[in-house]
């Protein structure tokens, strides 16, 4: 007799989504539908653990494609909507903006309209059922930080530094005036970097895990000193369920995993799990960390990031499972484990049976 909630993901073909899909069908009473365009950071493999499971309803659809919007509102109801679907991967929105602004800003806008529209109707039509929004947004909407002591609160004020996080700035904009203004029930959150499972290899510690194991170099940019704030993906996951079911409307949360570490500390931390892990190495390379080599920085790249997740524990009750530590080690065993999974992303077999591993709607 318990009632079902139907969960929206948009981008749960990705990273994060995927990892927010395979948390939510683990929890009782759950019904997942999950819209996805599927540009070459979707990857239905990721969705293998869940892809028999009747709870699971994958949609290829496009956030900027209004129509397909408002039909799947109508059609599936949602309770909650977790929108994480964007262009997220900082170098290609330097190159090419673009897509960033396309799906980034305007694909959230027409997901606010449909979403505005049918909140409307179900207000009035079914008085008695609830409804939010939650943007899954990142802590570059703070732009860097200047002093090794400072942290971002929920109050620091924008200052987005590239296309992604200025597309990521607009999109938090959009949502907190459709809440604000049109009284939409909106949360969002900010989170820090994210790492785990299912990683697409272009992001660094899959990278440097992939590169090492294929002797190749394991670039890193300037001096190597820039600072992020790590949190394990599965971690996010449960943060953000959190907040979609249990967050209060119009607040923003942030999330990290306060664990700061310099990038080069991060290459070197997985050369010495892969020493332990993986002891054969590749060419004749003696230790892993000979392949370190360092590249021109990125322009405009931030300094330092750190996240205070202080509010998130204090009214939710959320915090990590895992250290950077442990949550490192997982990964590298993953990748170790996976061959199969990252084998199809970089000979882009994935794209082609891309629909294969998941109902389609
Ligand atoms: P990702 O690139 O791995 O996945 C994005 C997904 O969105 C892909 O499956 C892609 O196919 C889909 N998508 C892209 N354009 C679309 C469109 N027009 N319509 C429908 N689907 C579309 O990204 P991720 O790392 O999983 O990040 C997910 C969200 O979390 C993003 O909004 C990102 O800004 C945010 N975030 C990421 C991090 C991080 O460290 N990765 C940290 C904080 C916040």
């Amino acid at each position: 007799s318990t009632a079902v909630t139907t969960v929206f993901v948009t981008g749960g073909a990705g990273f994060i989504g995927s990892a927010v899909v395979r948390e939510l069908l683990r929890r009782d009473n759950i019904r997942v539908i999950n819209l996805d365009k599927l540009t070459y950071a979707g990857n239905v493999d990721s969705l293998r653990e869940v892809g028999g499971s009747p709870h699971h309803h994958f949609v290829q659809a496009d956030i900027t494609d209004s129509e397909h919007l408002n039909q799947l509102f109508e059609e599936f109801q949602p309770d909650i909507v977790m929108h994480l679907a964007a262009e997220s991967h900082v170098d290609r929105s330097i190159d090419g903006p673009s897509e960033f602004i396309q799906t980034n800003i305007i694909g959230t806008y027409h997901l606010l309209e449909a979403a505005r529209s049918y909140w409307n109707n179900l207000k009035q039509q079914q008085p008695e059922r609830s409804f939010r929004f939650h943007h899954i947004s990142t802590d570059e909407v703070y732009g860097d930080l200047e002093g090794p002591e400072d942290l971002f609160t929920e109050t620091t004020p924008y200052a987005p530094s590239s296309p992604y996080s200025a597309s990521k700035a607009s999109s938090d904009h959009l949502v907190r005036a459709w809440g604000r203004t049109y009284g939409l029930p909106v949360v969002i959150t900010n989170c820090s970097n994210n790492y785990g499972p299912y990683h697409f290899p272009e992001k660094l510690i899959p990278l440097m895990i992939l590169n090492a194991l294929a002797g190749k170099p394991l670039p890193v940019y300037g001096d190597g000193k820039q600072v992020r704030d790590w949190l394990y993906v599965e971690d996010h996951a449960r943060a953000l369920i959190k907040v979609a079911m249990e967050g209060v409307n119009g607040e923003t949360y942030n999330i990290g995993g306060h664990n700061e570490k310099q990038n080069i500390e991060v290459v070197q931390t997985l050369c010495s799990l892969l020493e332990e892990l993986a002891p054969a190495k590749p060419n004749g390379i003696t230790h892993y960390t000979d392949l370190i080599t360092y590249v021109q920085d990125r322009p405009g790249h931030d300094l330092r990031y750190a996240i205070d997740a202080s509010k998130i524990e204090r009214e939710l009750g959320w915090t990590p499972q895992e250290t950077f530590e442990s949550g490192l080690r997982k990964t590298v065993q993953w990748y170790l484990e996976n061959e199969d999974w990252w084998r199809r992303v970089q000979d882009g077999s994935y794209q082609g049976e891309r629909l294969g591993a998941a109902e389609v709607v």
